[in-house]
């Protein structure tokens, strides 16, 4: 069986540089149910010719160099090994006496990151979950917790964020009850960043009005356009009013490790909570987002929990346990998908890969500036750009949702758009290790062809 799966997962891989980044069927997997569960197993052959005609071939393709939709990651062989090694042996990863060696790989990767935004390791203390709205969740809780807000203040309680917030700040905001706190969207800059000076104002308003200004969300990338908020400003009023600080560096955290960028990422260690996550920028499959808390007495605190039927956990304690500091009780294994990569081929190889991005996206926005008819947003910061064609009569967004339909009905590259100020724009997120300069000029060149074809068809 493992040889049959291994040929398949073979096949794939061999082929993934011909496969289209996006196959569209008007099926969309809906044979699968043909297949029924039954009493009676089946081959597996026949069901890897089931999964491979439902999953495999209707899919966008995430693990594609020419995918550059939403925030492309790439999922590593390396973690799938690990990931196959967690799931045969299943080390129970929520706690600590049951499996310590396994609680203290996923210790020693959240102290990496810890250090890696400037928190010390010894008093900070972090969790791996699921992904960043878990992570945002479990970050959003601990900054509730350590504020002492209780219900009858949510209607008072000021959460300061920008318009381009991702939207699991305000999911999570709701899930944890706190969807009637005031939600203030901060002005931004010229550079789409939030502006220090209008938060500043706005705090002091709403403390003269009563409020009770609580939580500040910055972004250290943000998902439309991966600008970083100037953090060591916002640090610092954060600081100055007591707030809680919360950084989204959910997509673009790992940039850190870039000397490239690290500068804008100062202010980072002033922070009292950031999310990354390794499903992104250090390309584990997905199911991986980490929650960092800088003074993590406050994440014990506030998800400790035990019960009768666990009374045993106390015998072997040296540590505490995932279960104490998250949501979950029973989880994933899920350090080693991440482990072993890292210990099998060191951090230098995510550094290169990391700035190679880097520089793609200028060398994409470039082009793209330089090509006739084609207007780019501004220079891009991280990995992300976006751009519009605007040498069209009639509706110029109109002919850009049109191009978006064209690209994905060619299926050659996947990218996706978004509003920057009510401005229909294409977006391109170029993260994957597949993508290389190769691949970005046959993506500017899919998307010139689509162009004529949409306007001399
Ligand atoms: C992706 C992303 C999230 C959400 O993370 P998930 O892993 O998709 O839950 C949060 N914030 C930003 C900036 C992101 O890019």
């Amino acid at each position: 069986m493992l040889g049959e799966v291994n040929d398949y997962t073979e096949r794939f891989l061999e082929t993934l540089p011909d496969r289209p980044a996006f196959n569209f069927t008007e099926d969309m997997g809906a044979g699968l149910y043909d297949s029924p569960i039954t009493e009676e197993g089946m081959d597996i052959g026949e069901i890897l010719r089931i999964y491979k005609e439902n999953v495999d071939d209707q899919a966008l393709c995430a693990v594609s160099g020419k995918f550059f939709g939403y925030i492309a990651p790439c999922s590593m062989y390396y973690s799938a090994l690990g990931d196959y090694m967690a799931a045969v042996m299943d080390e129970y990863a929520g706690e600590f006496s049951s499996s310590p060696g396994a609680v203290r790989m996923e210790y020693q990767l959240l102290d990496w990151m810890a250090e890696l935004v400037g928190y010390h390791a010894g008093t900070a203390k972090g969790v791996l979950a699921s992904g960043g709205s878990i992570a945002t969740l479990t970050c959003i809780v601990t900054a509730r917790e350590a504020h002492g807000l209780n219900a009858e203040e949510y209607p008072r309680a000021v959460v300061y964020h920008t318009r381009f917030t991702h939207h699991c700040v305000a999911k999570s905001l709701h899930i944890a009850g706190l969807g009637g706190c005031v939600m203030r969207a901060v002005p931004t800059d010229a550079d789409f960043r939030m502006d220090p000076d209008a938060l500043a104002e706005m705090i002091r308003n709403d403390r003269a009005a009563g409020l009770e200004p609580w939580l500040v969300v910055s972004s250290a990338g943000t998902t439309d356009l991966g600008n970083v908020d100037e953090l060591d400003r916002i640090g610092a009023l954060a600081r100055e009013h007591e707030l809680w600080f919360h950084v989204d560096a959910a997509y673009g955290g790992f940039f850190i490790l870039c000397d490239l960028v690290r500068h804008r990422f100062r202010g980072i260690e002033m922070s009292d909570s950031v999310v990354m996550n390794p499903h992104k920028g250090l390309h584990t499959p997905f199911g991986l987002g980490a929650a960092l808390i800088r003074d993590g007495e406050h994440l014990y605190r506030s998800h400790y929990y035990t019960a009768d039927y666990l009374q045993d956990r106390a015998f072997h304690r040296q540590e505490l346990s995932p279960a104490d500091v998250s949501p979950e009780l029973t989880r994933h294994f899920r350090a080693l998908r991440l482990w072993l990569p890292l210990k099998l081929i060191g951090v230098a190889p995510f550094r290169a890969m990391l700035s190679e991005k880097l520089l793609l996206t200028r060398y994409a926005w470039q082009r793209l500036q330089s090509t006739p008819g084609f207007e780019v947003g501004p220079e891009p910061e991280l990995s992300i750009l976006v751009f519009r064609y605007i040498d069209v009569d009639g509706d110029v967004d109109e002919f850009n949702r049109k191009l978006v339909e064209a690209l994905r009905r060619d299926g050659t590259i996947f990218l996706t758009s978004t509003l920057i100020d009510n401005v229909y724009m294409l977006r391109l997120s170029i993260l994957s290790y597949r993508t290389h300069i190769d691949t970005i000029d046959l993506a500017i060149d899919v998307i010139r062809r689509e162009v004529e074809k949409l306007k001399n068809p």
